[in-house]
């Protein structure tokens, strides 16, 4: 049985926001998507929470399909291991430490290369059919960022999605490295509808061979990208020639971005200091792939919104799928239960009934609009007026992004209704989806 939401409950707001400068972040608060705790530390409200639990599931189902196998590892690392790699120092200031009872050095863990090498390294019976051996996990990480800001887009406790994949030799985790890349273009492009962009990057304190990054436009100045004027190439080392031959010396224009997954081809740096190796062979060839859960939830609004009249998120994680609203004198009539069953039959995204019969309908459109709901169904004076013909009309909106406007789409009977959202499904790779609120419930 699905449930249907109640407004009543779900949209817990009050929090005002100090000013900032990322329209994301201020949007979040007053929307009641999350709530500061203290610097750099913020919990998510239930409707943040549905967009992380969302795009949990999309990777969970992504990566799953490709055999990669999901893990918890303890966020709690120890200098012993880290001194194995030297990376204790060479994190400085930016690793939170603390010490046990016995004095032993502990950190939570920033990331986590050398507990997932030390995972396998420990595994006593490794076969060559375990490989690609593709394990990753989606939990809070920890940094002591010199200026935590813009909320959950630089805080100091953050959700990562971190891969880390084991291979035989480098040739086969080069195959590993261009699979996984797929399924990061796959998410982004197709069902997070992203424009974003993949620029080849600097390896920094992860060290290996090849890495990428992925980046959202932004207008805060967090980060950038340089784009080759002549052939629209994206790089972060603008140094580098245009690609096109015979090209005069290449011009290029910085965009401010965010990052927001990166991934590593790290060879062997890993696993012969930690002895994650396959018996009687070299160490095994690695690499390691993140994406900033949490960071993406600004970084999208950003990427998506137009102005601070409405939020925009991509449909496939925005926090409930239709609202249905209800005009007071309509409310314990049979319709209402009618249209919310049936939405929540075809939107697998979850269902609101906006049960504050006390606030003006035109005000819950405004409120539907200004949260990114992407149906809006009204049951008011139109529905009243037809009803007396037997043939109840239902209000259809929707919301897009990068508009901030609701758009109209007229009364519907209900199996018009279902035709049309039949026809919005605007993303085929979404009605693969299994139920998002049954399995959350
Ligand atoms: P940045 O350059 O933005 O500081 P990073 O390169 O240090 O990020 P990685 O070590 O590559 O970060 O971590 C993987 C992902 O984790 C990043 O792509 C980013 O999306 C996310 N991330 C990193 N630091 C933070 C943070 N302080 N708050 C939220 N997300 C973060
Ligand atoms: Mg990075």
């Amino acid at each position: 049985m699905s449930v249907v939401l109640k407004a009543r409950k779900l949209i817990l707001t009050g929090s005002t926001a100090s000013t900032s400068k990322s329209l994301a972040h201020t949007l979040l608060i007053e929307n009641g998507f999350i709530t500061p705790s203290s610097k750099g530390l913020y919990s998510l409200l239930p409707l943040g929470q549905r967009v992380i639990d969302k795009l949990c599931r999309i990777l969970d189902v992504e990566f799953q399909k490709i055999g990669a196998q999901k893990v918890s590892m303890p966020i709690i690392g120890t200098k012993q291991l880290w001194d194995r790699t030297k990376r204790w120092d060479a994190m400085g200031a930016e690793m939170m430490t603390f010490e046990d009872r016995s004095k032993n050095a502990l950190c939570l863990q920033p990331t986590a290369e050398e507990m997932c090498t030390d995972l396998v390294a420990n595994l006593s019976s490794l076969k060559k059919s375990m490989f690609p051996l593709m394990l990753y996990q989606i939990n809070e990480k920890f940094r002591d960022e010199m200026n935590p800001r813009f909320g959950l887009m630089r805080s100091r406790q953050f959700l990562m999605k971190d891969m880390y994949t084991f291979d035989m030799d480098s040739n086969s985790a080069q195959k590993t490295y261009s699979n996984i890349c797929r399924v990061y273009d796959r998410i982004f492009k197709n069902i997070l509808e992203l424009d974003v962009i993949k620029v080849e990057a600097d390896s920094g304190v992860h060290g290996g061979q090849i890495s990428h990054e992925y980046h959202l436009r932004s207008n805060l100045e967090e980060d950038f990208v340089d784009v080759c004027k002549t052939c629209d190439t994206f790089t972060k080392s603008s140094s580098c020639q245009c690609e096109i031959p015979n090209s005069k010396k290449s011009e290029f224009e910085r965009i401010n971005t965010v990052e927001v997954g990166h991934t590593f081809h790290l060879g062997t740096k890993y696993s012969k200091e930690i002895g994650a190796k396959f018996p009687n062979s070299g160490p095994l060839d690695m690499c390691c792939f993140g994406i900033g859960v949490s960071r993406l939830l600004p970084a999208v609004i950003d990427a998506l919104t137009i102005s601070k009249e409405a939020i925009r998120l991509p449909r496939a994680i925005a926090p409930i799928e239709a609202v249905v609203i209800v005009k007071k004198s309509l409310m314990t009539n049979v319709l209402v239960e009618v249209t919310t069953s049936t939405a929540t039959r075809y939107l697998k995204g979850g269902v609101m009934l906006d049960d504050r019969s006390e606030i003006s309908v035109g005000k819950r459109i405004r409120d539907a609009n200004r949260l990114g709901i992407p149906f809006i169904i009204v049951l008011a004076n139109s529905t009243e007026r037809s009803m007396v013909s037997g043939q109840p009309l239902i209000e259809v909106f929707s919301t897009q992004p990068k508009s901030d406007e609701v758009i109209p789409h007229g009364t519907l009977s209900l199996e018009q209704f279902v035709t049309f959202i039949q026809n919005t499904e605007a993303n085929p790779v979404l009605s693969k989806f299994p139920d998002f609120q049954q399995a959350s419930n």
